[in-house]
């Protein structure tokens, strides 16, 4: 069986004894990529922090590797965890080289490993011809690259990432989505933090957990989530006026695009068979006719619905 790679339990924090940010918190992040994702405001960044050491929870527990990160004999955490803030702002005034040199040091990695794993990493993270110059002139992306590479300095298993793709312009983020595939490919475990969902599908993240109001709503693989929200997708093309007039009573919402029909549907048969019907009948070519599940950003809206609509119920109650 695969064991965590992180796990949270009931981790709560409350600030000045009246925000709770983060409420009776499990989360559960096996190998690969993790998409953290909740609206601003729902708490990822100061899970995070708890997950990096940098803040002591309320209550609750952490365990990183299967050991409890507050425990005794408590892991030492910057060894196990890399992490990438939102805005790095550490060390503008240095070089990249330097700084790497200076992680490097500060991990007492002896100089001759260093000097080779800063060729290796600034070549990853594409900085090798930046490598002497100053970081506060790189830009935004150059930025971000250069805080996962001295997050990989002493080659961590985990990657912890929070909102790294924000400000980023297009070509940016298409580079750091590339990379964070590669780091994957390396068999680093990365948990990702954003509102920007479609990045997280572009990823093709493992699995993904969605918080709101600091508490866990929904976690599991895409496969998983679709499963459990229990409506699939089908894509009809052409967007034909008989088929969208034929389905309407049937189906619980058909959103048009200029050539297809997206058509969302609990009862997936009686869909097939109605259009196979009215095609049939009105001699109309059915070009394209598929099953696809629901994306990042459908599953997230649905599962703010649904919970929202909870929690309606519950206030009724
Ligand atoms: P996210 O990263 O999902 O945008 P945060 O973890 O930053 O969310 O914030 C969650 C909640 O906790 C927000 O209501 C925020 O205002 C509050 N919060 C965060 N940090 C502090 C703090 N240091 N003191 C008081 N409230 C805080």
């Amino acid at each position: 069986m695969k064991s965590p790679i992180i796990q949270t339990f009931d981790l709560t924090k409350i600030f000045d004894n009246q925000t709770v940010a983060v409420n009776k918190l499990n989360i559960t992040v096996y190998k690969g990529i993790y998409g953290f994702l909740g609206p601003n405001g729902a708490g990822k960044t100061t899970t995070i922090k708890m997950l990096i050491g940098s803040l002591y929870p309320t209550s609750g527990r952490i365990e990183l590797f299967g050991k409890d990160i507050f425990s005794k004999d408590k892991v030492k955490i910057h060894t196990l965890i890399g992490y990438v803030p939102e805005n790095p702002t550490y060390f503008l005034g240095m070089t990249a080289e330097r700084l790497l040199e200076f992680i490097g040091s500060v991990f007492h990695m002896p100089k001759q490993e260093i000097k080779t794993r800063i060729s290796y990493l600034l070549k990853l993270v594409d900085l090798t011809d930046a490598r002497y110059r100053v970081i506060a002139k790189y830009s935004a992306g150059m930025k971000q690259r250069i805080g996962i590479a001295q997050a990989l300095m002493n080659d961590p298993e985990l990657l912890i990432l929070d909102e790294i793709t924000s400000n980023l312009d297009p070509l940016g983020r298409n580079q750091m989505i590339e990379l964070l595939k590669d780091l994957r490919q390396e068999g680093k475990t990365m948990l990702i933090s954003t509102h920007v969902l479609p990045e997280i599908q572009k990823m093709n993240a493992d699995s993904i957990g969605i918080i709101d109001l600091g508490h866990l709503i929904m976690e599991g693989t895409i496969q998983e989530l679709n499963e459990r929200l229990g409506t699939k997708l089908i894509r009809i093309n052409p967007n034909n006026e008989i088929i969208r007039r034929s389905l309407e009573p049937i189906v619980s919402k058909i959103t048009e695009e200029p050539d297809s029909l997206i058509i969302e549907a609990d009862n997936l048969e009686q869909v097939w068979k109605t259009i196979a019907e009215i095609s049939l009948k009105n001699n109309i070519v059915v070009n394209e006719f598929r099953s696809s599940g629901l994306e990042i950003e459908q599953i997230f809206m649905k599962a703010l619905e649904k919970e929202n609509k909870n929690m309606e119920l519950k206030d009724v109650e």
